[in-house]
């Protein structure tokens, strides 16, 4: 079994202890990294410090080559770090409409190229007989990223990519559960950036905690749950640091009653459960208009019967197990609730029994706004389907929730889409689609699932500071 090591300053750095890292499929470990204390911490960020004065003065046109460079070495090593992305997170080598580790990989390589062509040209704001004002954008120094177990390679790299573009340095601290896709690209892009450019640390909650306290750290990038993103805003407080929270989402999905169900329900079927529901911006709330409502729950609850689960190594898996033991307990939990509360589980809704973090993937009918399965973020292959009765009815029950992350429309008059779309409170809006981001478009939640875009020119000036130079010309 192998063990990982840490990256810091360009060199493969031990902490002197390790913990093992699980494969969900089996539920036994797979390999080993390192757990880092508060030396390998401040190590990292002393290391991203040191290079920040070289890395940020380089030309533009150097850095963009180098992460050029670390889109070929994704290409050039897509299969092993596909393993290791099914191995440790548990999502099937192609899975459910090819949502798994290739596309993992392809989204990771797409954006690493398309990060790095962005320029953030400076802009004047005036320029006349008086003065000539520009705004500039500078790096702000060394980035903290803190990225989640259900995209650990991609979210990585949405992390990294333009924080590095802008001329920052970088701390990744991957997910105790998926640390490893993680190490090993950072021990490739070690062979291609300046030592210390960007360093990785593996350890668990208190070595994040420690990393994004740090007062040497610039600025905070955190995909993950609302309450941790919570607790990251609080730790950051004392020295002020830059923030982007990608947090929790709880998307709706409304479905107006002018689609035909079977031409429509793979494809809500698809954005809801690829990765078993582990996406943040998966469809996790379905409202369907009650003259369709029967016919599109029957349909949903065949497509989940018929979805083939199972170990993501094997050919022809569509989902594979949920990601670790203590998410299987929250969706267990969720569908004890939705039945003791009414709700009919059409389909699946249960863990299977032998090894492995396996749930049957379950559509549960009969439930709306108030029962914990619709209110509370699932993250899992579990879909309540709720019914309405007029559109003004379905968008305030969309709108009811604490997150705003993304939603959709679904019907087949995308201007009336549009238009109800609109009214829905979240960063992203979707017609007959949901969660289809791309690297050129920002993406980010209102509400409390989240401060800040990632992606395109919103999302790069993110890793920035404005300065404001002011010309005289008399
Ligand atoms: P967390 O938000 O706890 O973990 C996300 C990342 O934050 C991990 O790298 C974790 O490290 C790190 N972390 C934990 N505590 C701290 C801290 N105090 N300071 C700095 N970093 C910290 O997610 P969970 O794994 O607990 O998942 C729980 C819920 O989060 C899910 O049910 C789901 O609702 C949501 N979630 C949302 C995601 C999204 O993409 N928006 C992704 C993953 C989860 P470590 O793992 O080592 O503790």
């Amino acid at each position: 079994m192998k063990t990982y090591s840490m990256i810091i300053g360009g060199k493969a750095v031990d902490a002197g202890k390790t913990f093992a890292v699980v494969n969900p499929a089996s539920g036994e470990p797979f390999a080993h990294v390192q757990d880092a204390g508060p030396e390998q911490v401040d190590a990292a960020v002393a290391a991203a410090r040191a290079a920040f004065p070289a890395w940020s003065a380089l030309p533009d046109a150097e850095r963009k080559a180098r992460l050029h460079a670390l889109g070929g070495a994704l290409e050039a090593n897509m299969s092993e770090l596909m393993e290791l992305v099914t191995r440790e997170s548990g999502k099937p080598l192609q899975g459910l409409n090819n949502v798994g580790a290739g596309m993992e990989l392809g989204g990771a390589i797409a954006w690493t190229h398309v990060t790095a062509d962005i320029d953030l040209e400076p802009e004047v704001i005036q320029d006349n007989e008086q003065a000539r004002v520009e705004v500039h954008r500078k790096p702000l120094g060394v980035v903290a990223s803190i990225t989640p177990w259900n995209w650990p390679l991609m979210i990585a790299i949405w992390h990294v990519i333009p924080a590095l573009r802008a001329g920052n340095t970088v701390v990744l601290k991957p997910s105790e559960y998926t640390p490893v896709a993680t190490s090993r690209f950072v021990e490739l892009a070690n062979d291609i950036l300046p030592p210390g450019v960007l360093n990785v640390v593996t350890g668990g909650g208190a070595a994040g905690a420690a990393l994004t306290g740090h007062p040497d750290v610039d600025k905070i990038v955190f995909t993950g749950s609302t309450r941790t993103g919570k607790r990251i805003m609080e730790n950051a407080a004392a020295t002020l640091k830059r923030l982007t929270l990608e947090l929790g989402g709880n998307d709706a999905g409304i479905v107006l009653p002018d689609v035909d169900v079977k031409t429509v329900a793979p494809k809500l079927f698809g954005v809801a459960f690829h990765n078993n529901g582990q996406t943040c911006a998966c469809l996790k709330r379905l409202y369907v208009h009650e003259s369709q409502y029967d016919d599109m729950c029957a349909e949903l609850a065949r497509l989940a019967r018929e979805v083939k689960v199972g170990d993501g190594l094997e050919p022809g898996t569509e989902l594979g197990p949920v990601q670790n033991r203590a998410q299987l307990d929250i969706v267990r939990e969720l569908a004890e609730d939705a039945r003791e509360h009414g709700g009919k589980v059409l389909a699946g809704g249960k863990v299977r029994e032998g090894k492995g973090y396996f749930f049957e993937p379950a559509i549960v009918a009969g439930l709306t706004n108030g029962a914990r399965l619709v209110d509370e973020e699932q993250f899992g292959p579990i879909l309540p389907v709720i019914k309405y009765t007029d559109v003004d009815e379905a968008v305030r029950l969309a709108n009811d929730n604490p997150n705003g992350l993304g939603g959709s429309v679904w019907s087949s008059d995308p201007a009336r889409a549009v238009d109800i779309g609109k009214r829905l409170e979240c960063g992203s809006v979707w017609i007959n689609e949901h969660g289809a981001v791309q690297p050129d478009a920002p993406f980010g939640g209102v509400k409390q699932s989240g401060i800040g875009v990632e992606f395109g020119k919103h999302g790069l000036a993110e890793f920035t500071t404005i300065q404001t130079v002011k010309i005289m010309k008399s």
